[in-house]
């Protein structure tokens, strides 16, 4: 009798990279996970049950994947590199409840296939290890489209979790926090070292999970204009509110009609952008909104 192993360990994985005399594709971004006890906590973070269906962006040689068909209803998981795809249908041959869509995730219809493979009162869930190249456009790109997904547990940059997740006054606080907070509950819950990965990356990594908001925390009069407004507070970190709206509105507004708008959302000009609450962002974006087209 052949006892099963997982494929998250680094014998099986060296095993399945050596019968496919793999190699790995920096540009793709692929550092397999080669620990199991990272993906347990992965999966036990992401809330995953057998009502819940996963969808997973790079399931690589399937180590991920693999926990997944174990813990959810079903998977599906998009891999861009074809040479992966016989190695899945190999390593995932014991689950049946598993498809691989051979597509970019970038240029995918994310809401066509869910749609497609989850019936439509299911909860889905994502679940990934994301390819560092591209994490961020992944993540804008899936919260800005507002798929029914209720959460998002992905492994990251370190150095991006904190940024995504960080509250004001802190270092890491910027218009990414902002962007994704307007979508999501988001929290870091756990850092991992480099050695759970094959081959290991340059850059620490992270657990972050998104929770997806029903509604945004604020109003605000017009979404594209509150983001490019937070940009633009943003443009020179040292610089105070006021003289970064001053070059951003240099067309239209003087400093001091920018310093009295500020005042009458109760905003004082000389603080700087990483002081403000997304609150804040929304009544002053709003307000110059407003002004601007009176
Ligand atoms: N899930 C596997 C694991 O944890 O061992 C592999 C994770 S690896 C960090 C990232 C995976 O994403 C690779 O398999 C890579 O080929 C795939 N990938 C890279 N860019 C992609 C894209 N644009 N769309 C879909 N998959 C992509």
């Amino acid at each position: 009798m052949t006892v099963h192993k997982y494929i998250a360990t680094p014998s099986r994985t060296k095993e399945i990279l050596n019968k496919y005399n793999f190699s790995f594709k920096k540009s793709l971004g692929q550092n397999f996970l080669v620990d199991s006890n990272i993906l347990e906590n992965i999966i036990r973070h992401a809330g995953i049950t057998k009502d819940v269906g996963v969808i997973e962006i790079g399931p690589g040689i399937g180590a991920l994947t693999e926990q997944l068909a174990i813990h959810a209803k079903k998977v599906l998981a998009f891999e861009i590199d074809q040479r992966l795809l016989p190695v899945l249908a190999d390593t995932l041959r014991p689950y049946n409840n598993i498809e691989i869509v051979h597509q970019d995730i970038l240029k995918a219809d994310v809401k066509e296939l869910i749609a497609a493979h989850f019936p439509a009162e299911e909860t889905v869930q994502l679940v990934a290890n994301l390819p560092y190249y591209i994490t961020t456009p992944i993540l804008m790109k899936l919260l800005k489209d507002r798929l029914p997904i209720e959460s998002f547990t992905v492994m990251i940059q370190k150095e991006v979790a904190d940024r995504m997740a960080a509250r004001p006054n802190s270092k890491s606080y910027g218009s990414l926090s902002l962007a994704v907070q307007y979508y999501t509950e988001a929290e870091v819950v756990m850092h991992v070292p480099k050695s759970v990965f094959m081959p290991q990356p340059n850059v620490d990594s992270s657990i972050l999970k998104l929770v997806t908001r029903k509604v945004p925390p604020v109003e605000v009069d017009n979404e594209a204009y509150f983001f490019s407004f937070i940009q633009a507070c943003f443009a020179q970190r040292r610089k105070t509110l006021r003289n970064n709206l001053a070059n951003f509105f240099r067309a239209n507004l003087i400093k001091d009609e920018i310093t009295s708008i500020l005042n009458q959302v109760g905003i004082d000009g000389t603080r700087r952008g990483e002081s403000l609450s997304i609150e804040e962002f929304a009544a002053a974006a709003n307000a110059f909104y407003r002004t601007i087209s009176e």
